[in-house]
């Protein structure tokens, strides 16, 4: 329940700035006297709404601006949840003025449940009052037998559990036969930091004794947790979360959204004997209104969730822990555009805690705040126990002369083979969805394109129809050419995971094949389904795009083939070196995990270019060396700072005079900042937008955030166009 506050009379009111999860600055309300304070939840007048909002400080009434008396209404209520914390009302502002995004955007994904603020509906059960229906039916039988027996149900659940329909349940709920009881309140997290781990390895003891110091003496630490696919890395943040636990805090463990899966709960449940709460973006409604009040008023000890449980309304949180830290898809690329790795160590720094990141392959910007000292760095060297690190080679695709339509080839077909015959499992991993990703006319050579994006359709035979990876544009494909007119002349060109599947499929008849791709294994429950079915050897082999290279543990897959290791080494992406080498490297650790030793064939037409070459070395030193010194020479991140600042819409004239305009006011170079451009983006037509993207570039040491507000003051808006801007650009479309 929302408690009502007394009406206010001036003299012992006291003046609120509240902040309302909308892209406005806060506003003034009046409170009373007591009752009131900084961080509660309110509900508020709102024009001729109310809404709901966080008191954020102490108003001013002298304060230059400051409306009259009369003009400031009253806050209506105080909302019946805990108040948000001074460190994460620090987070949302230091988040809002970082992205340069308005406060209230920010807010609101921390109030991103609003169904979570309404008074809690009194959980109610049913139990059977002992006096039998005039009229028994079976269906009545089973329910009065299940609510004599059971745990006490909701009506749902009664009418579930004893296979009747809810009508038969409000029946007996009316004549009083069942009658209504409330329900237990929920229980507290069963999560228990006593039971005991694993005996550790002494690589791993020497790094949790270092992680637990850092949280017995309490205070802000970042540590990078380095060490290649099954060297033990989560067993030693599980004993830092134990560790956590007892001291009374909460700990947040964030996780790339798909490798959210059953095997990492199940590790969880087995090691702390209870489940943690779950955040990610496959949760029901009444799911997620749950885990949001369970982490506010402190239920929830431990949380795992994609990068969005970092603006969740922790009661008292003392630990997070990124795993594989590197993960693109950290970076979020609409609305507040921010990198959660990032903001994790933020959210550390203000809540004064520890922030363990944790990955096989970690971000070049990671390695360097280790190397400069902004970030410890712990290493596991070896794998845990006897399982060896597979043997890479590669293939050279120009001695192969491969048809047009094929791309594995002879020796990996080879390989294929002899792993099926020993029963063991085998993945092939290329980064393209769908079947082709060109369809073209063989009459006239027109492509088939968006019309809404610059980007072609992709083939999905699966779906029966083409599809922009864009926008989600789909089409079937045309019976005649639009350009030349002639009839049934389209033919797809290159492989996607579908295709190769078919390919498989004419090699080795007899082999059971799944498909791994985001667009059919797009939530957790699904990627749960496809690994339940590799551990189970029902599948031989698994063809898969990227989400197959997130951390699982499969021990009879022995073979993994990447069949295009060129894919991702060209483009104008700063990072694409350097996700290509995690990529594979996190590929290459998918073969022999456990008793037999993997492993990894790589196809290329290039196997002198420096990529392919530290990676069958396995010398990421080497690479990330290269690399960096690479972008040093450019003064590109980590060691230069960038920023997008992208224009965009319907009118491509309209947009582009505005590009211009902006580049006309850009800032200076004297001031250590350059602009780039404007040029017509990458994705030069998204969304039936027009887009021009400008690139500041600056010195490290220089804050570009209020350059770029007074960049972006000095060119008013016009209709229909709009400015984004993206610090630390990862995506470069
Ligand atoms: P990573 O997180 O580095 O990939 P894991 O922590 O998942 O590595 O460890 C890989 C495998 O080894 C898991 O099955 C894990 O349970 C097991 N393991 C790790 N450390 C130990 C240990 N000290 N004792 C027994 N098993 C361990
Ligand atoms: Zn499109």
């Amino acid at each position: 329940m929302d408690s009502g506050l007394a009406t206010s009379n001036g003299r012992e009111s006291r003046r609120f700035r509240v902040l309302l999860p909308l892209p406005l600055a806060p506003y003034d309300y009046r409170a009373p006297a007591e009752g009131i304070a900084v961080g509660d939840i309110v509900r508020v007048p709102l024009g001729r709404r109310q809404a709901v909002g966080v008191v954020w400080d102490e108003a001013d009434p002298t304060a230059a601006g400051a409306l009259p008396e009369e003009r400031i209404k009253d806050i209506v209520a105080k909302v019946d949840v805990p108040p948000l914390t001074t460190p994460l009302r620090r987070f949302i502002e230091w988040v809002a003025q970082y992205t340069l995004s308005p406060l209230g955007a920010v807010l609101r994904m921390t109030l991103s449940v609003p169904a979570a603020l309404e008074p809690e509906r009194a959980h109610r059960g049913y139990v059977y009052s002992g006096t039998p229906p005039a009229r028994m039916t079976p269906a009545r039988a089973r329910v009065l037998e299940t609510a004599a027996a059971g745990p006490i149900r909701s009506k749902a659940a009664l009418a579930e559990s004893a296979g009747a329909s809810a009508a038969v349940v409000g029946a007996l709920i009316d004549q009083g036969i069942l009658v209504a009881v409330a329900m237990p309140a929920p229980q507290a997290s069963a999560i228990d930091p006593e039971r005991a781990g694993p005996q550790l390895t002494t690589a791993q003891r020497t790094s949790v004794a270092k992680l637990l110091g850092d949280i017995q003496a309490g205070g802000f630490h970042a540590t990078l947790l380095e060490g290649v696919t099954g060297s033990g890395k989560t067993e030693v943040y599980f004993e830092v979360i134990a560790a956590a636990l007892r001291r009374g805090r909460q700990c947040l463990v964030l996780v790339p959204e798909i490798a959210l899966t059953a095997q990492w709960l199940e590790r969880f449940e087995a090691r702390f004997g209870a489940r943690p709460a779950e955040w990610h973006s496959d949760l029901t409604a009444a799911q997620r209104r749950r885990a949001w009040r369970a982490v506010a008023d402190g239920r929830a000890r431990v949380v795992v969730g994609a990068r969005s449980a970092l603006f969740l309304p922790f009661a008292e949180l003392g630990l997070i822990v990124v795993d594989e830290e590197h993960e693109s898809s950290y970076k979020q690329e609409e609305g507040v555009i921010y990198h959660a790795r990032d903001m994790a160590v933020v959210r550390a720094s203000l809540g004064e805690i520890s922030v363990v990141l944790v990955s096989a392959t970690p971000a070049l910007e990671t390695v360097v705040n280790a190397a400069s000292g902004r970030y410890d760095r712990l290493d596991l060297p070896d794998r845990h126990g006897t399982a060896e690190l597979p043997t890479i080679a590669a293939i050279d695709m120009r001695n192969e002369r491969l048809p047009a339509t094929r791309w594995i080839s002879a020796p990996l077909a080879a390989a294929l083979a002899e792993n099926l015959a020993r029963g063991e499992q085998s993945m092939l991993y290329l980064n393209r969805r769908g079947y082709a990703p060109l369809t073209l006319c063989r009459a006239c050579g027109h492509r088939l394109a968006c019309p809404h994006c610059s980007a072609w359709l992709v083939d999905h035979r699966l779906l029966g129809m083409l599809q922009c990876h864009h926008c989600g544009y789909t089409a079937a494909t045309p019976i005649e050419c639009p350009s030349c007119h002639a009839r049934e002349s389209f033919a797809a060109c290159g492989p996607g995971v579908e295709r190769l599947a078919d390919e498989v499929a004419a090699l080795l008849p007899t082999a059971r094949v799944a498909v791994a791709a985001s667009d059919t294994i797009d939530t957790p429950a699904r990627a749960n389904a496809l690994i339940e079915r590799i551990v189970k050897r029902e599948i031989d082999i698994v063809i898969g795009t990227q989400i197959v290279a997130k951390g699982h543990h499969f021990p009879m897959l022995t073979l993994v083939g990447v069949v295009d290791a060129d894919l991702g080494l060209s483009g104008g992406d700063l990072r694409a070196a350097e996700r290509t080498f995690q990529v594979l490297v996190q590929v290459a650790g998918r073969a022999g995990r456990a008793l037999h030793a993997g492993r990894v064939l790589v196809q290329t037409h290039d196997p002198r270019h420096p990529v392919i070459q530290a990676l069958l070395a396995g010398d990421r030193e080497r690479f990330l060396a290269k690399e960096a010194d690479e972008r040093e020479l450019h003064q590109l991140p980590p060691f230069g700072r960038l920023a997008a600042v992208i224009v965009s819409g319907p009118d491509e004239r309209e947009a582009a005079a505005f590009a211009r305009r902006l580049a006309q006011v850009a800032p200076r170079e004297a001031a250590g900042v350059r602009v780039l451009g404007p040029a017509p983006a990458p994705l030069s037509l998204l969304r039936g937008r027009y887009r021009f993207r400008l690139l500041l570039m600056a010195e490290r040491g220089i804050k570009v955030q209020p350059i770029i507000a007074d960049w972006l003051d000095k060119a008013p808006l016009r209709r229909h166009v709009r400015v984004q801007v993206d610090i630390d650009p990862y995506s470069f479309l």
